[in-house]
């Protein structure tokens, strides 16, 4: 077995079965997707438009691509005709764009919305206000082509795992918060991307859904 397969074989007997493996594999050639491929891995995730683009023209169809960096809303159209979910949804603007794409190709695009967990004011995503706030008003109600599926967050980049471990029960309560208001008989809002290579341990104690890893499967980057 090549060392990609083997590290994806090692997580997948670590995961709980309920949790989806994001392969992150951001600036990693095509050669060691086809690798994680060949193993049976088909969840990719990437962060910039353009390289989730070449890669998806580049490798097999049955793969599902995650969007799982910062988006702009000018880039919407060019994942909006294939991706499988874009994590990052933090704002208004970039929900409406990506229900003016969605209804262009005729599809309900699945998102996540983003909150910021972290201590870092570099991390996007929004508060939990501005989400109550948002679906306070009926605008949420008339995307017909966004399928919201659940809520995504970054703990901050530290060693001190009882902050992190704080960070990603605020996250598990935000989303329980939205569950039982918003989403009670909505199956589609199932999910909770938390956790990385570095604290995707933690993220599962606390209650994660999906992790994304990229350096624990494909090396450092
Ligand atoms: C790069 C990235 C990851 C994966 O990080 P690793 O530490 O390599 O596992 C996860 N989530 C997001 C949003 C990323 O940008």
């Amino acid at each position: 077995m090549n060392l990609i397969a083997q590290n994806i074989a090692e997580l997948k007997a670590e995961l709980p079965a309920q949790v989806k493996l994001v392969a992150v594999s951001k600036t990693k050639p095509l050669s060691a997707i086809e690798e994680a491929y060949a193993s049976g891995q088909r969840i990719f995730g990437e962060n910039k438009v353009q390289e989730l683009v070449t890669k998806y023209e580049g490798l097999p169809k049955d793969i599902e691509w995650h969007m799982i960096g910062h988006l702009q809303s000018n880039k919407v159209k060019y994942i909006a005709p294939f991706v499988s979910l874009i994590h990052g949804v933090d704002s208004l603007s970039l929900l409406k764009e990506i229900d003016k794409q969605g209804k262009k190709c005729n599809r309900k695009v699945p998102v996540l919305l983003q909150f910021h967990i972290a201590e870092e004011e570099t991390k996007f995503g929004f508060s939990m206000d501005e989400v109550v706030s948002l679906f306070s008003t009926d605008l949420i109600q008339n995307f017909n082509h966004v399928q919201i599926s659940g809520v995504m967050g970054m703990a901050t980049f530290t060693e001190n795992n009882s902050q992190i471990k704080k960070e990603f029960d605020q996250l598990k309560k935000y989303f329980d918060q939205l569950k039982s208001t918003y989403f009670l008989k909505d199956e589609a809002f199932k999910e909770i991307s938390m956790g990385m290579s570095g604290d995707y341990k933690l993220a599962i104690e606390a209650g994660s859904t999906m992790v994304r890893i990229g350096s624990t499967i494909f090396g450092s980057r």
